[in-house]
């Protein structure tokens, strides 16, 4: 048995990351004996099929997180095209007086679809963004978790 001192990083980073049937969380923090997301005690051996339990479930959040991605670039698109006719349409609300542009025609229908356009824009741009940003890390984890459960199917056939 090893003391308790030596239960450095090195040994910690060893422990095999464990799964949560219940829930079908991966837990990477090696020194919790529950589960941090349903609190029900974890075991470190897990059956062939609560594998594959577990693993069709990571598969299936990695196709949740590439759909909601897909769909966050699609606000990305979307944002940016209504932010480019809001641009334009600051340009046809500009005012000429003796050929010189005097400044922007506020009252003008123009101005009214430019701000429009700027402020659906800006607002599709930001939610596509931060959708974005949580899909991806969705499917990192997702992956991260498809890897750990395939090296752990590999190893019982053997
Ligand atoms: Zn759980």
């Amino acid at each position: 048995m090893k003391p308790a001192s030596q239960k450095g990083k090195e040994i910690v980073s060893n422990v095999p990351p464990r799964f949560c049937v219940d829930c079908k969380s991966v837990i990477y923090e090696a020194e919790s004996e529950t589960c941090p997301v349903c609190g029900k005690s974890l075991s470190n051996v897990l059956t062939q099929s609560e594998v594959s339990l577990c693993s069709k479930d990571a598969h299936n959040r990695d196709i949740d997180g590439y759909n909601r991605s897909q769909n966050a670039l699609c606000f990305i698109v979307i944002g940016t095209i209504c932010l480019a006719i809001g641009i334009f349409f600051v340009f046809l609300a500009l005012q000429k007086k003796f050929n010189k542009i005097v400044g922007v025609n506020f009252l003008s229908l123009q101005f009214f679809v430019a701000c429009i356009g700027i402020g659906a824009g800006l607002t599709c741009i930001i939610i596509g963004g931060i959708n974005l940003y949580k899909a991806i890390k969705k499917r990192k984890s997702a992956q991260r978790d498809i890897l750990v459960l395939g090296n752990l199917k590999e190893k019982p056939s053997k």
